[in-house]
């Protein structure tokens, strides 16, 4: 089989690069591995539950990812949060502190200390950082914010969005907008109350009725026959014209280009012969395993009003939990009347060594812990773990060298593209558009390349 384009991997990364190039006229084919497309994006419906083993929304305050839904006829069927959305919730050694989402929420609330609130508030009296070494998210925001802040919000904040720790992941890497904001207003509280002017991205997180899940659909649904699920890629080889797709049940296929969309360290050993460079880039971005434990109540369990998002953890070795979210107050629909369902993340860069716990343990664990914060009395009427063994990839320092040695793959090997959550955010919208600017540079060296796919005496030509 020969095509123009073989994109490897179907979750969103995959997909959407796929569709753009589908778009721009391309023969492109998508081989996944398991047998169903969508990789994390899963939403699974039981009992009446909902229940999101992955993603649970996407922001869509920028204006290029609104385009992105409005592009799949996908923005009138999009849901907002719900309206008892009211509070962001932080846990500590003390409890749940319930923070009002208005921009003064944090200097309001007792969380901090009072010295804690001051430091956080003179954050815009702080110089601009001047040198071009590399931070840590922690080093930065205690920088800016001071120590307490760091320690009590944004390495709770890591530990939600990348399931990773402060102190090793790389600010540029991680959070490039916050470094950015400083560099460009010289204080993130200038560059915040910007994007309430409208110069500046804020947030706004939206879901579908039928969950997450719909993005992955509707993508899957529009390549139809182009997706091949079940066809694992097993080797990649490079021709005179493009490349040799070796699958575990597919054959062989030919392609002028081919663009990896799986897990890092699976590009790592497609890529070992092929471009070591790329290779050791991709083996050092560490994905540490996650579960997600998802309870459902009858909501006379419950005395809280999980009136918020839910709540993020401080690190404490004594618990399981490092985020939790109140799917059922976020979106309608996530569980039968009358009940509500949270879920619980464990594991990641804290804690990889819980995520080994029976799924019964879990259960027990999470719904004790849950018990105490939230006022819970006897077990959840449902219960499902999922397991990531690779979770989300840790952009720890060194990340910008690493995906610059990623992104320019293609001018070792051309015709070599790789996309992912690896690279530019781990969020959807972060995927999206690094699948746009992908397929965009496939575009371009199709267009530069002579001629078509070798014909089969071409193959033995092929070099490893
Ligand atoms: C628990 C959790 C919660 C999250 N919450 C949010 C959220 O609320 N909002 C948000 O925006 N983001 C969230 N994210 C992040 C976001 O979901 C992911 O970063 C994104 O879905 C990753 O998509 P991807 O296509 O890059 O990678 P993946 O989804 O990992 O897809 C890679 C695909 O490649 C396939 N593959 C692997 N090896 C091969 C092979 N040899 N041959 C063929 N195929 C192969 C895999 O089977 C998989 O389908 C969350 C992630 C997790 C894990």
């Amino acid at each position: 089989m020969n095509c123009d384009v073989v994109v490897i991997g179907a979750g969103i990364s995959g997909l959407s690069c796929a569709h753009d190039l589908m778009l721009q006229g391309h023969d492109v084919r998508i081989l996944e591995r398991q047998t169903s497309t969508g990789g994390n994006a899963r939403s699974v419906h039981f009992d009446g539950f909902l229940m999101e083993q992955g993603p649970s929304t996407i922001n869509v305050a920028y204006p290029s990812a609104i385009n992105h839904i409005r592009e799949l006829d996908l923005e009138n069927s999009a849901r907002e949060l719900g309206p008892n959305v009211r509070k962001r919730y932080l846990r500590d050694s003390r409890g749940l502190h319930g923070i009002s989402v208005h921009p003064m929420g944090f200097f309001l609330s007792g969380y901090l200390s009072l010295g804690e609130r001051l430091a956080m508030a003179s954050e815009f009296l702080q110089p601009r950082k001047s040198d071009k070494t590399e931070e840590t998210i922690h080093q930065f925001a205690s920088r800016r914010f001071g120590t307490g802040f760091a320690d009590k919000v944004i390495d709770p904040l890591a530990a939600g969005i990348f399931m990773g720790d402060s102190k090793s992941l790389s600010i540029a890497g991680a959070f490039p907008k916050l470094a950015e904001l400083e560099q460009r207003h010289g204080s993130i509280i200038r560059g915040i109350l910007a994007s309430k002017r409208g110069t500046e991205p804020g947030r706004r997180l939206l879901s579908w009725d039928s969950g997450i899940g719909t993005l992955s659909r509707t993508l899957t649904q529009r390549l139809g026959t182009r997706i091949n699920t079940g066809t694992a890629v097993l080797k990649l080889t490079r021709t005179t014209s493009g490349f040799k797709i070796s699958t575990a049940n597919t054959g062989t296929i030919r392609a002028r280009a081919v663009v990896l969309a799986v897990q890092p360290h699976v590009a790592a050993a497609l890529l070992e012969n092929l471009d070591p460079e790329s290779a050791d880039a991709t083996g050092a971005i560490a994905a540490p395993p996650i579960a997600v434990t998802y309870l459902g109540y009858h909501k006379n369990q419950i005395t809280h009003e999980l009136d918020g998002l839910g709540f993020l953890s401080t690190k404490n070795e004594g618990q399981i939990i490092s985020g939790a979210q109140f799917c059922s107050t976020m979106f309608d629909g996530r569980a039968p009347a009358d009940h509500v369902a949270i879920s619980c993340y464990i594991g990641g860069s804290r804690s990889p060594e819980k995520t080994s716990l029976p799924d019964k343990e879990l259960s027990t664990l999470v719904n004790q812990e849950l018990s105490g914060l939230l006022g819970i009395k006897g077990s959840p009427v449902v219960s499902r773990t999922h397991h990531w063994p690779r979770g989300l990839p840790q952009y720890t320092l060194g990340h910008e060298n690493r995906r610059k040695i990623i992104e320019t793959a293609h001018q070792r090997i051309p015709g070599l593209f790789m996309t992912g959550n690896f690279l530019k955010g781990v969020s959807i919208i972060n995927c999206l558009e690094s699948a746009r600017t992908t397929a965009n540079l496939v575009c371009t060296s199709l267009e530069m390349k002579d001629g078509g796919v070798e014909d089969e005496s071409a193959s033995n030509m092929a070099q490893n």
